[in-house]
């Protein structure tokens, strides 16, 4: 056997152990007794070694590169990121030894940014949010190295099919709910890549389930849903960090989406603060945009008589975004007064 292919086997066995050592990630229920017969869950992503749902798709990324051939001993891998995906691909780096530069926003999290400093990354910042991908492409090219791409293949490097996926695991987890099969599962897109894996699940599985995708403000995903062309652009990034992008990614799979919904980036703001109340510990903001469409989901069903159970994500922790989302002048800076939305709130108990 060449020394390349027993690097790759070594290199995916190193993977499966990683798989092997860790646990699945907790699905906590949320108690308002206002919305009687409607439960809420969140699957809390935060609790994997990297700190958000990224890890699943960076381990799936670097299981389809190896098996495709395009990463081997040394490889450098490359990143276009927002933050989160880039902390889980360094850790899985580190794991290979393989060297890591993540190409990100300059406005991205400064904890972000040591962290994958921290699992011996490093961060490469361009000016706005939509020079990430040619610059990823260039250092790509000029380090000789392997761009991952993860808003191209973050839909196709995940098994939709089971293999313990997110959705997978969701499912199994409501059994012995009082609604194990919920009315909704409600999710934001980045990539786009969990959303695609739910609803394709979803429909492999003949559930009656329904997936609503929540878009924040200055994205493409909410328009491009609704008239289909790829070529919508927005000349300034999302502000909810993770979530919304500024042309429509190829990983974004609208046809197995049931409904969207636009959320108001003061909604998400107000509802990240309101779930910290009622967790007793902080969330990440694509977390507050998230529950704010279950909520709103939740109201409709109450007002129309229904019961049932609505599933979303916990995508990450607020102990990232300590010095942003969690720093009063900073929120108001960018984001103004919410307090309507923090009032519409203080009426779920
Ligand atoms: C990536 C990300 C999302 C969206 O997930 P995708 O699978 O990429 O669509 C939501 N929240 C956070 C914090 C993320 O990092």
């Amino acid at each position: 056997m060449s020394n390349n292919r027993h690097w790759t086997h070594e290199a995916i066995r190193k993977i499966e152990a990683d798989i092997q050592r860790s646990a699945d990630t907790h699905l906590i229920k949320l108690a308002i007794n206002s919305l009687q017969g409607i439960d809420i869950y969140l699957k809390d992503e935060s609790t994997h070694p990297t700190g958000s749902l990224k890890h699943r798709l960076a381990r799936s990324l670097f299981l389809f590169a190896l098996c495709n051939g395009w990463v081997k001993q040394d490889t450098p891998i490359i990143e276009s990121s927002s933050g989160s995906t880039a902390v889980s691909e360094a850790y899985f780096a580190r794991l290979l030894g393989l060297p890591f530069i993540a190409v990100m926003p300059k406005t991205t999290a400064r904890k972000k940014i040591e962290q994958i400093e921290f699992f011996g990354g490093k961060a490469h910042l361009v000016e706005r949010s939509d020079q990430i991908y040619a610059e990823s492409h260039r250092l790509a090219q000029a380090l000789n190295g392997h761009y991952m791409d993860q808003f191209t293949y973050a839909e196709r490097a995940t098994d939709w099919r089971g293999n313990n996926n997110i959705a997978d695991s969701i499912f199994s987890q409501m059994a012995l709910e009082d609604h194990p099969i919920p009315e909704w599962i409600v999710m934001s897109a980045g990539t786009g890549g969990t959303s695609s894996t739910i609803g394709r699940f979803i429909r492999y599985q003949k559930y009656p389930t329904r997936l609503c995708v929540v878009d924040p403000e200055n994205s493409v995903f909410f328009d491009y849903y609704h008239c289909l062309d790829k070529n919508l652009k927005h000349d300034c990034g999302s502000k909810i960090e993770g979530i919304g992008r500024p042309r429509v990614e190829p990983s974004f799979v609208p046809s197995v989406i049931d409904e969207m919904r636009h959320i108001p980036d003061a909604a998400s703001i107000a509802t990240m603060y309101w779930l910290e109340q009622r967790l007793g510990r902080k969330v990440g903001p694509s977390t507050g945009t998230n529950l704010y469409g279950v909520l709103q989901l939740a109201r409709e069903m109450r007002e129309s008589g229904k019961q049932g159970s609505i599933v979303t994500l916990l995508c990450d922790s607020g102990e990232r975004y300590l010095e942003t989302y969690y720093n009063p002048a900073w929120i108001q800076q960018q984001f103004g007064d919410y307090s309507r939305y923090a009032q519409e709130l203080a009426t779920l108990v």
